[in-house]
């Protein structure tokens, strides 16, 4: 008999699970809360391009013979191989845990009333489109935009914010009466130091004013200020913040204090289990959350349902939009430091590719010029070209 997969979220990660096994024996079922699918890092375009929603149908991704179940998972419980829907149960032969991440935006006083009347470019269409309303009306004043808390998916995102926004002042004419502020918890603009010594230039050019070590604390809507912990008080006209963001919290026994399932950094097996894995966002591994690493990690769990001792490396790839239609990639892995990789248009170009490829991206179709890309693009070697060329 085919055994039993579950897959509990049907984003980035999950689906792509599904393609890959779709003729490989199992008897797939993928579980998701919702029957949209989102193409996330469009939300920064709706919210500062005024571009349009793209989203399609779970079911025109997930492969024919697989089961697609609208409903919300309350628990997995692994000890006794059980998933709790909203009025059901089901067991399982495998599961893999594909929830995700997103805000929580009552971690910080007042964050809500932010986000209700500014929107934001991390949720929703809908918030992002709210953004979009202030920023393209925006008639000068103090901007702020950034990160509240250190995890968050696409670290690159504040900042493309930031760059897009900017830009956005200036086609509007308002960028001589707009004054714009960074704000992040890390020590600089880029956790990453390689790639911080390629924004940060770029950032003082642009008149970007950047305030490091600043996790914030509490936001006052009245007064439109943002309070860090260290006692620091900014006041706002325009705001557009990171929430914090959590796991869905579901996995029995195995998630930490922010909801994230405990998640082995190279096998991806929950705990000791051999029957569950988790991938994406959803997992507490220490890499960054984006779509690539969901990919790339939906890989090698195929690979050990399959029998195959595969190990995840770490690798991310993520696209960063600096403006004026060039972009770089954050490229490193667990053994790798990020590549100081300079933006350029060819890259803006690749970024932009993406939103037309996504969706024969997720269901695998695209594996071909991915393989070659990530070969391309590996971090050892790209290091090891920029060092000989630093030494010659
Ligand atoms: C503004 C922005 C820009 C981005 N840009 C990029 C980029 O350029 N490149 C890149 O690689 N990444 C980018 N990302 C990140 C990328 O979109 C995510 O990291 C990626 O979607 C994560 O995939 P995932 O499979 O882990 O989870 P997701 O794709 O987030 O999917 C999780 C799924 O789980 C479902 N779910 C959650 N809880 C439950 C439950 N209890 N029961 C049932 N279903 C549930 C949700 O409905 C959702 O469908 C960006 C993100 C944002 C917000």
């Amino acid at each position: 008999m085919a055994k039993r997969l579950v897959i509990v979220g049907a984003g980035d990660g999950g689906v792509m699970l599904a393609n890959r096994l779709a003729s490989k024996g199992f008897d797939i079922t993928v579980i998701d809360k919702s029957n949209k699918h989102y193409f996330q890092p469009w939300l920064l375009h709706i919210a500062f391009n005024g571009a349009k929603e793209k989203s399609i149908e779970q079911t025109k991704l997930l492969p024919k013979n697989s089961r697609f179940m609208l409903d919300t998972v309350k628990l997995v419980d692994l000890e006794n191989r059980k998933i709790v829907l909203s009025n059901s149960e089901m067991d399982y032969d495998y599961v893999v845990v594909d929830t995700g991440s997103f805000g929580d935006y009552s971690k910080i006083p007042g964050h809500m009333q932010l986000y209700q009347e500014f929107g934001d470019f991390h949720s929703t269409t809908e918030a992002a489109q709210r953004l979009w309303k202030k920023a393209s009306t925006f008639a000068g004043g103090k901007a702020i935009i950034g990160s509240t808390y250190p995890i968050f998916k696409c670290p690159p995102s504040p900042l493309e914010a930031a760059f897009l926004f900017e830009e956005l002042t200036r086609k509007r004419h308002v960028r001589s009466q707009t004054q714009i502020t960074f704000i992040t918890p890390f020590p600089r603009a880029y956790p990453a130091e390689p790639m911080n010594e390629i924004v940060e230039p770029i950032m003082k050019e642009r008149g970007i004013n950047i305030v490091t070590f600043f996790d914030v604390e509490s936001i006052d809507p009245a007064k439109h200020t943002i309070t860090s912990l260290e006692g620091d008080t900014l006041q706002y006209d325009f705001a557009a913040l990171v929430p914090p963001h959590v796991g869905a919290g579901i996995v029995k026994d195995f998630c930490d204090e922010n909801g994230f399932v405990k998640t082995d950094k190279e096998t991806l097996q929950i705990g000791n289990f051999d029957d569950a894995y988790c991938i994406g966002d959803a997992t507490n591994i220490s890499t960054s959350k984006s779509g690539v690493t969901a990919h790339l990690e939906s890989k090698i769990v195929a690979q050990r349902l399959l029998g195959i001792d595969a190990r995840f490396d770490g690798r991310t790839n993520c696209p960063m939009e600096v403006g004026g239609h060039k972009a770089t990639f954050v490229i490193g892995s667990y053994t790798q430091p990020v590549v100081k990789l300079k933006p350029s248009t060819f890259n803006y170009f690749l970024k932009m590719g993406m939103k037309y490829g996504a969706w024969q991206t997720l269901r695998t179709k695209m594996d071909f010029v991915m393989d070659w890309y990530f070969a391309r693009t590996d971090p050892a070697k790209l290091n090891a070209k920029l060092n000989k060329q630093k030494s010659s």
